[in-house]
């Protein structure tokens, strides 16, 4: 350690991560597992920390213990009628009101990049007059030395700082975001990057009931009715097949051939590279890659798509790759766990009906 001086910002009654759980209709959502998988990460790493996971909604109580299975060490649970659905006034206030029980803010909170995250947080870090770091693609604790004169308050080492790592400049570099001089440290995460744990009904953990005390203010919105876009059932996240389809379609019909693939699979989603969004060969939901969906299925056949890094960033991490392209040197080739060199239009009508002979017979997926 330098000679700098060493700044207290973590003490062993503040080495709390808290992660606020998402739910729709009274179901906790995979994003809620992905932070969990990154929070209990941090928390170990901040060396014997406690992951805390908050819990809003009505008639969820049964699900607090599935969290702590997920890698929860104590589950704060808000379960009122008025927190049915989200809204932003209430659930920030029955958050914030318990935090400001504690004798010292956690250390690090951590949210989701979706809709509801992206409006929950930065009202969050607002209250707490903290900083707040959107759609992180890594999460990590490192320390940091502040020898900038200009601050002669803020020089000193600190150690335990949450490093909030995220693309920057048009996504072309990583930045590495911390804000070390006050808690909580906090950031939201991009869905389906971080890695939930394995389920593990033997762990155990606390179940904490919270107050809910919401005032006229607070419950000014009401919800009337949720309608859903038809456009936004794009299961990407849940499929554990993707039939990704790319510039070298040629046409937006293209897109038909590899529906009639998906759906030799139980369950199957369509994937889409940019440059055929931005073409308006299929609508922005489908989208995969850096500026799209980050996916993780356990079959990804890429139909016509060059494998640009853009769009490697949000597939890599499938099982297996499998791509179909007429030009050998496409880097698509370079990390696909299986390669097809050919056109789309005779190699995938042979899979269709290569799967639908096998459709009586069991189907296993890797
Ligand atoms: C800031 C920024 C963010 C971006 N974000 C994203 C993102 O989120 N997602 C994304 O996908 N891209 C993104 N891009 C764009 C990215 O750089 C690429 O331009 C894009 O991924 C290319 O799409 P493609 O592979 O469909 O098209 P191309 O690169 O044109 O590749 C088409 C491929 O099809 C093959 N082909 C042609 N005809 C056939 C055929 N009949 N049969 C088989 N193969 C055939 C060709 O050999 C070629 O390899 C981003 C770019 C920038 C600058």
């Amino acid at each position: 350690m330098s000679e700098t001086q060493l700044k207290e910002i973590i003490t062993p009654s503040n080495k709390e991560v808290i992660i606020v759980a998402e739910q729709a209709e009274g179901l906790v959502q995979n994003v809620t597992f992905e932070l969990l998988g990154a929070g209990r990460i941090l928390a170990d790493k901040l060396g014997g920390g406690k992951l805390s996971c908050f819990l809003l909604g009505h008639n969820i109580k049964q699900q607090a213990s599935r969290l702590i299975g997920y890698g929860a060490d104590a589950v704060y649970v808000a379960d009122h009628p008025q927190l049915k659905d989200y809204r932003s006034l209430p659930y920030k206030k029955v958050i914030v009101d318990w935090i400001d029980k504690f004798e010292l803010p956690p250390h690090i909170m951590l949210m989701g990049s979706s809709t509801t995250g992206r409006d929950l947080a930065p009202r969050i870090a607002a209250y707490f007059k903290t900083g707040l770091t959107a759609d992180c693609t890594e999460l990590d604790i490192g320390s940091y030395e502040h020898i900038n004169k200009m601050d002669p308050d803020k020089l000193g080492y600190y150690p335990g700082c949450l490093y909030a790592i995220r693309p920057s400049f048009g996504e072309s570099l990583k930045a590495r975001i911390l804000g070390p001089w006050k808690n909580p440290q906090m950031a939201t995460a991009r869905l389906g990057v971080m890695i939930p744990l394995e389920y593990d009904a033997n762990r155990s953990g606390e179940i904490i009931e919270v107050p809910v005390n919401l005032t006229e203010t607070e419950l000014a919105l009401e919800i009337i009715e949720i309608v859903r876009e038809v456009n936004q059932t794009v299961n990407l996240a849940e499929a554990e097949v993707i039939v990704a389809g790319g510039f070298g379609l040629g046409t937006a019909e293209g897109f038909n051939l590899l529906k009639e693939l998906a759906d030799c699979f139980p369950n199957s989603a369509i994937g889409a590279s940019r440059k055929v969004v931005d073409l308006n060969w299929i609508t922005y939901p489908h989208q995969i890659g850096q500026t799209g969906k980050t996916v993780r299925p356990k079959i990804f056949i890429a139909c016509g798509i060059s494998g640009a890094i853009q769009h490697r960033v949000g597939m890599d991490k499938s099982a297996l790759i499998i791509a179909i392209n007429k030009d050998p040197d496409a880097s698509i080739f370079k990390f696909a766990h299986k390669g097809i060199v050919g056109d789309v239009y005779s190699i995938v009508p042979e899979m269709i009906k290569a799967l639908k002979k096998t459709k009586n017979e069991e189907y296993a997926l890797v």
